[in-house]
């Protein structure tokens, strides 16, 4: 007791208060960082420990330099305090999910709304938060300081010129290892908190917001709808999955029966299909786009036509149902619906309605459009995380005992599986509704397909959610399953053509040209080849001598 009270009535230099910050953050919030990197050198000789420690020192003083340049000269508790809060959200984000925090994770972020982050607060992080993130700061804001503003301003010049000199010393003697180590283990810097949240928050800004927008760029003035022979009314419904990962649907080899009802469907599923990305806010502008994972960027994406855009100029009337966070911007220019939680609904809680909220929407949709083709896309809550146990009415606890909890990584393996399991079994039955709905409806033509916008990772290797770096994402973020529903499965000849492509490899940037396929959609930027169903139309076609 009489340590703290002494902590507590100690007057401090600003260059200490400014120096302990940075200790506690090297050494407590960096515990992912410096156990990177004792793993990349695994010291074992006095030179490599000697590297080891340059590392901590150098984080050290690039810490002191940090915060100092961020306003600690003039304000260095204020600063020192909001750093070490900033540092321990990251920390927590990291240790408990795996969480890296790059350009897309920011967007992400940025993107999240507020009903998505409450799903995180829950008791063991408030008491991580209390104990090593509000304390130690309330601490060092309420600290006493020595001296008048001239000289606290000296004091912190001082310790950054110390800081400076050893910062240039270690890369003058070690910068050989150093670029060695880098070369190695560039992904490594991506765990120093809070400086790496800082370089993408930067990089984030100026690619949203610091740069000019860019004109909107109209791919295809006239794209047009195919002649058909008999004039069919063409229905197209998109669904896009939320966190469902490939590997945990039985129509895909999982060997608990979570498609019980699509099995007893005439439905296709592609066993081999990838993501553009490991988040919503990067995977579903990207999926709409005519741009490929390799040369997507948000912000070409979001000034040029997508999919939708192509598709509803050609003539298609175009609804987006949404009961997800939004469209993603992907949407702006077609109508849209979305749905309110709090209204009073069995189906709502007030801040999440389940996906069966979409069966009566399409019905409706579909019923007040008695001409002409249309394409709707479903926009899922699907799986989305951490309160899997959200996403199911109590009548689809199916796998039990589930994980009812938010803070996932507290419960046990096989309850974290089953909460997820019942997630995708909950969505394999409002997939079997829907068809269900287009098999009612009198249009001649009908197909549906469904993909999911990224995976998630449930523990496997230690990492939990998703949004990795898609660069280094395991395969349960980004290998996501893709279904296929139609009346033209009634052809033998398209099915077996069908079948025969249900193992190859495909993945989200076939959904442009797939999706103008569906949607009967003849447009100059239509790319054939990567119209998944193209050629089996086309043998189709002949073996029907059309
Ligand atoms: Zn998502």
């Amino acid at each position: 007791m009489n340590v703290i009270l002494n902590v507590i009535h100690r007057e401090y230099t600003a260059a200490q208060i400014i120096a302990i910050s940075s200790l506690f953050i090297v050494l407590i919030f960096n515990y992912c960082f410096l156990n990177g990197v004792f793993e990349a050198i695994e010291p074992n000789n006095l030179s490599q420990w000697a590297f080891y420690a340059s590392v901590i020192l150098l984080l050290f003083c690039l810490t002191i330099i940090v915060i100092s340049i961020l306003g600690g000269v003039f304000f260095p508790r204020t600063v020192s305090a909001v750093t070490l809060l900033l540092a321990c959200l990251l920390f927590y984000a990291t240790i408990q999910y795996g969480v890296i925090f790059d350009k897309s994770m920011i967007q992400n972020i940025a993107e999240t709304n507020s009903r998505e982050v409450s799903s995180y607060f829950n008791l063991s992080f408030l008491i991580y938060f209390i104990l090593l993130g509000l304390i130690p700061a309330i601490l060092i804001y309420k600290a006493r300081m020595i001296g008048d503003l001239k000289s606290r301003i000296k004091s912190v010049l001082v310790i950054n010129m110390v800081a400076l000199t050893v910062t240039a010393s270690i890369f003058t003697f070690l910068y050989k290892d150093y670029a060695a180590v880098g070369r190695n283990n560039h992904i490594l810097v991506k765990y120093i908190v809070p400086f790496a949240f800082y370089d993408a928050g930067f990089r984030f800004l100026r690619d949203n917001y610091f740069y000019p927008p860019l004109p909107f760029k109209v791919l295809d003035k006239s794209p047009k709808l195919v002649p058909v022979k008999q004039r069919y009314q063409n229905l197209t419904v998109m669904v896009v999955g939320e966190t469902a990962r490939a590997q945990n649907f039985s129509l895909n080899g999982y060997t608990r029966n979570t498609n019980k009802f699509l099995a007893q469907t005439p439905i296709l599923s592609f066993k081999q299909v990838s993501s553009c990305g490991t988040a919503t806010a990067v995977s579903v502008p990207c999926m709409f786009s005519r741009l490929p994972r390799s040369k997507y960027e948000s912000r070409v994406a979001s000034s040029q036509d997508n999919a939708l855009d192509i598709i509803h100029r050609a003539g298609v009337d175009v609804t987006w149902i949404d009961n997800n966070s939004t469209c993603k911007g992907v949407c702006e220019r077609v109508s849209e619906i979305r749905f309110d939680p709090t209204q009073d609904s069995p189906l709502c809680d007030g801040d999440y309605c389940f996906d069966e909220i979409l069966i009566e929407k399409l019905q409706q949709q579909i019923s007040q459009q008695e001409s002409g083709n249309q394409l709707i896309v479903l926009h899922m809550i699907g799986s989305h995380g951490p309160t899997y146990f959200r996403r199911y009415p109590d009548s689809f606890k199916r796998f039990m005992p589930d994980c009812p909890q938010s803070d996932i990584q507290r419960c046990s393996t096989e309850q974290l599986r089953n909460t997820y399991d019942n997630t995708i079994a909950y969505t394999d039955f409002v997939l079997s509704q829907l068809i269900d709905v287009l098999l009612q409806s009198g249009v001649a033509n009908k197909s549906m397909l469904y993909i999911s916008d990224h995976g998630e990772s449930l523990g496997e290797k230690g990492l939990f959610l998703h949004g990795f770096p898609y660069s280094i994402a395991p395969e349960e973020q980004i290998h996501v399953p893709m279904l296929y529903w139609s009346t033209e499965l009634s052809n033998t000849d398209f099915t077996d053509c069908v079948s025969e492509k249900l193992s190859s490899e495909f993945s989200q940037d076939n959904i442009f040209d797939t999706l103008l396929g569906l949607a009967n959609v003849q447009s100059s930027v239509y790319q054939p080849k990567m119209d998944i169903f193209k050629q089996c139309k086309s043998i189709a076609l002949i073996a029907r001598g059309e």
